[in-house]
């Protein structure tokens, strides 16, 4: 009788994401029989979370069973990009390494950006993709909006005029820039660092969710609006957005000034302060002994 009622069960779960993975395209061949029920219902749980965060649309590799219950992604070289409502594809299908291995959750991220061509900024001058810096188990992620010329010069997010700021301000918090993690919005330089299109934006902010999931911070901290914008999904003003938390897909979300702003507007840097000192207390951190002033 018991097992009836878990081969019923068995039956609707695997319904149920048979429902999401057709619902996807991501039936047939995509989407063997043979895989391990566990690793289905994975597949079937991250393709609910990428829909919940508004994409549709996925690459497609040919997947290669090997073995009993164990499947690979095969490599291709160029993965096909399908058409869906005029957007173009975002996401490749794959699951993360283990959550407990951040650093090659990373590198896999990394892997799938590959030379990318996903968006126009590919060929509006970028000398390479900015992918973001710091430690892999981060408590803390500052996010910005996108590379400048330093930034694409040296490879890594907030090394110019700003990120010696930025620095300054991790280290009046009582931290380090290796204890923190820093990525961008978007991972190329726009041309003339002019502010990314919304477009550009939703392109290439979803591998900067899987960084996000892969590093499971205790609090985000977006820098300037187009970060908290996006991340958001709210079009406010920054005196609007500032001095709250956000529930961000289960972590805290603070918005604060973007130091190329405050390099711009100096006396801002107060207003920033007091938004660290909101993360600072949340996290548990002490001060530098010299702060407020501090990020000059
Ligand atoms: S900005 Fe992002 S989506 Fe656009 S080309 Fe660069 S890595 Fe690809």
């Amino acid at each position: 009788m018991r097992r009836q009622a878990k081969s019923r069960r068995d039956d609707t779960g695997a319904r149920e994401e048979d429902n999401i993975f057709s619902r996807f395209g991501l039936e047939s061949e995509a989407m063997p029989s043979a895989l391990d029920p566990r690793l289905r219902q994975a597949l079937a749980d991250r393709v609910r979370y990428y829909h919940d965060l508004g994409i549709y649309d996925f690459y497609r590799r040919p997947i290669q069973v090997s073995g009993e219950g164990s499947a690979s992604v095969a490599r291709a070289p160029s993965p096909a990009i399908s058409e869906s409502e005029g957007r173009q594809t975002l996401m490749e299908v794959r699951t993360e390494p283990s959550m407990t291995d951040p650093a090659s959750g990373l590198r896999l991220i990394r892997e799938d950006i590959g030379d990318c061509t996903r968006c126009r900024l590919h060929k509006q001058g970028r000398k390479q993709i900015v992918f973001g810096v710091g430690n892999p188990r981060a408590e803390l992620m500052f996010i910005g909006e996108a590379p400048g010329a330093d930034e694409d010069e040296q490879g890594e997010p907030f090394v110019g005029r700003a990120g010696q700021l930025l620095n300054n301000m991790i280290k009046a918090m009582g931290l380090r820039r290796e204890d923190i993690y820093i990525a961008n919005i978007i991972k190329c330089r726009p041309p003339g660092n002019r502010t990314p299109e919304r477009d550009e934006c939703e392109t290439c902010s979803p591998f900067l969710m899987r960084q996000i999931e892969v590093i499971g911070p205790k609090a985000i901290v977006a820098l300037g609006a187009v970060a908290a914008k996006t991340l958001l999904a709210i079009n406010a003003p920054m005196s609007e957005l500032r001095g709250q938390w956000y529930d961000f897909r289960g972590t805290k979300l603070a918005v604060t000034y973007h130091p190329a702003y405050l390099l711009r507007d100096p006396r801002q840097k107060k207003e920033a302060w007091k938004d660290l000192q909101m993360v600072m207390k949340e996290l548990g951190l002490k001060p530098l002994e010299k702060s407020a002033e501090q990020t000059s």
